[in-house]
């Protein structure tokens, strides 16, 4: 007999939604519908072409202890999957620092006198550790001493989060850098050549990426999902409004910011039905969306989620060999950017001119209501050109051209109330028994790729597992769902 495929509706087409919509096409139970705001697909790890240099939003690399997400990755891209050995660094005080630290750069970086104040400064708080943990500053001084915390974490880390260390939750240090000790680095930094087998992940030195940007892999995941007979994806939708009844989604409607420069605001609403809903948006957008809404404890709580934005100036430079590194942490307080990534190093053919120009791309973390937010594209490219001349890498002549993008929502900040909000939230949204929530923004966690594919991965497990027990338990309602459009 045959039986009718469930909907499913996925909002959002970056890693977590794509990866939900190629699974639950591979289930054969589901017809898919994904609906995405922005103009093309792959969220955060998409790529963008400027003048022919291509940039991700931060450079993107692969990276992931699941084999099951390695294999799914090399199914994808098939050759064009490049195992690159990472080379990154930190610049402070004028000078480049290699990361993972080495043993004999940082003591020709650091003075004498800073190394012997670093030292003392660990001896002591393993004598003596912070009793009560509750802070970022808290946990990273108990793990490397404050004197090198205040090197190494505290400067980039505040530019990232734009708040104060202590007042960062320790949870993000925990969830970051977990099982990392400067013991640990110091042994593997000596000895790791001969020591390879138990090398904690944040030193693992390789990493997987596509000839032409990270965001190829999720183009390649939309064309299997669009030219899939039970696969839609329509780009340029957001949703607007997700509409609720007796502990269940029933549609959600989202808004064409193409229909309404023809048509009008009010025609530009389009609405989808489905079985199950699946969303990768913010959890905050998530409440403020809901139809009815829900009590006012809840919004306040998703209200009180924050969310750090990123302003990326990417420079195209008219000089090669700028630096041999992936990107650059950049520590050093008299610049604002966090980070520059070379993308040349990624790949030759992230340049289609790769033996005049280097494509690089600034990072600079902002709040979207702080002033610098609006800064016009061509302040922010005349200072990313200064500041680039500041590192002592190229020459602020060579910078040739440029282009910003801003991405709004783009790291969901651990603050220090933040996980009281969140369980609010998710104990609310826990109510309905036909949406899963998934990814980076979705569950509110700072995941990388691998960990947002692993959350949609499990969240179309458990709908699928629920449907089995529905067919088992109850053929008779196995084709029964109605829908209007
Ligand atoms: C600067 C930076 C560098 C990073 N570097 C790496 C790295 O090197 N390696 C790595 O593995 N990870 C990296 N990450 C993390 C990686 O980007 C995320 O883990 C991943 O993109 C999360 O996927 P997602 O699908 O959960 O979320 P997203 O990528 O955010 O996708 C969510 C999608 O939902 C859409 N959406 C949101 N609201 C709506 C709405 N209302 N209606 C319709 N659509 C909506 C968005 O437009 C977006 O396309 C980095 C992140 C940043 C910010």
């Amino acid at each position: 007999m045959k039986i009718s495929k469930k909907k499913a509706l996925i909002i959002g087409a970056g890693p977590a939604g794509l990866t939900a919509g190629i699974e639950l096409l591979k289930s054969e139970k589901f017809a898919v519908t994904l609906v995405e705001k922005d103009a093309v697909v792959g969220g955060l790890a998409k790529t963008t072409e400027y003048k022919r240099c291509r940039y991700d939003i931060g450079p993107h690399h692969f990276i992931t202890e699941s084999d099951k997400i390695l294999a799914w990755w090399r199914d994808v891209m098939g050759q064009d999957f490049h195992q690159l050995k990472r080379f990154t660094r930190i610049f402070y005080n004028n000078h480049f620092f290699h990361y993972p630290l080495e043993p004999w750069n940082v003591i020709t970086g650091l003075n004498p006198f800073q190394c012997i104040r670093a030292i003392a400064s660990y001896i002591r708080i393993r004598l003596f550790p912070i009793k009560k943990v509750t802070s970022f500053q808290d946990w990273v001084s108990n793990k490397f001493g404050r004197r090198l915390f205040s090197i190494f974490f505290k400067t980039y880390t505040e530019k990232v989060w734009g708040i104060p260390c202590d007042t960062i939750s320790a949870d993000w240090a925990a969830q970051r850098i977990k099982g990392f000790s400067l013991s640990h680095a110091i042994f593997y930094a000596f000895f790791g050549r001969w020591f390879t087998k138990n090398k904690p992940r944040t030193i693992n030195d390789v990493f997987y990426y596509p000839s032409r940007g990270a965001g190829t892999m999720w183009e390649r995941v939309a064309q299997r999902i669009t030219t899939h007979d039970d696969g839609t994806l329509f780009v340029g939708q957001e949703v607007a409004s997700i509409q609720h009844a007796d502990g269940r989604i029933v549609a959600v409607s989202t808004r064409s910011k193409q229909a309404a420069e023809i048509y009008g605001a009010a025609q530009s609403l389009t609405r989808y039905e489905a079985d199950y809903f699946f969303s990768t948006m913010s959890l905050r957008n998530v409440i403020l969306s809901l139809d009815p809404l829900p009590s006012a404890m809840v919004i306040n709580a998703a209200k009180s989620l924050a969310y750090r934005g990123l302003i990326t100036v990417n420079l195209i430079v008219n000089k090669t060999n700028v630096c041999p590194d992936h990107w650059l942490y950049i520590h050093e307080k008299s610049v604002r950017m966090g980070r520059i990534g070379n993308m040349n190093n990624f790949s030759p053919f992230m340049v289609d001119n790769p033996q005049q120009h280097t494509a690089l791309s600034l990072e600079y973390f902002t709040f979207v209501d702080e002033p610098f937010w609006f800064t016009p594209d061509d302040q922010l490219i005349e200072l990313g050109r200064q500041e680039l001349a500041q590192t002592g890498l190229v020459k602020a002549r060579d910078v040739i051209d440029g282009m910003v993008m801003r991405t709004a929502d783009a790291y969901p900040v651990y603050n220090a109330n933040y996980k009281e909000h969140l369980d609010i939230v998710l104990t609310y949204l826990g109510q309905f028994t036909n949406l899963e929530l998934m990814g980076r923004n979705g569950l509110h966690r700072y995941n990388n790729m691998d960990v947002a594919m692993l959350s949609a991965m499990s969240a179309v497990d458990k709908v699928l597992a629920a449907q089995e027990a529905v067919m088992y338990h109850a053929p008779e309602a196995k084709s029964e769902s109605v829908f209007l459009t």
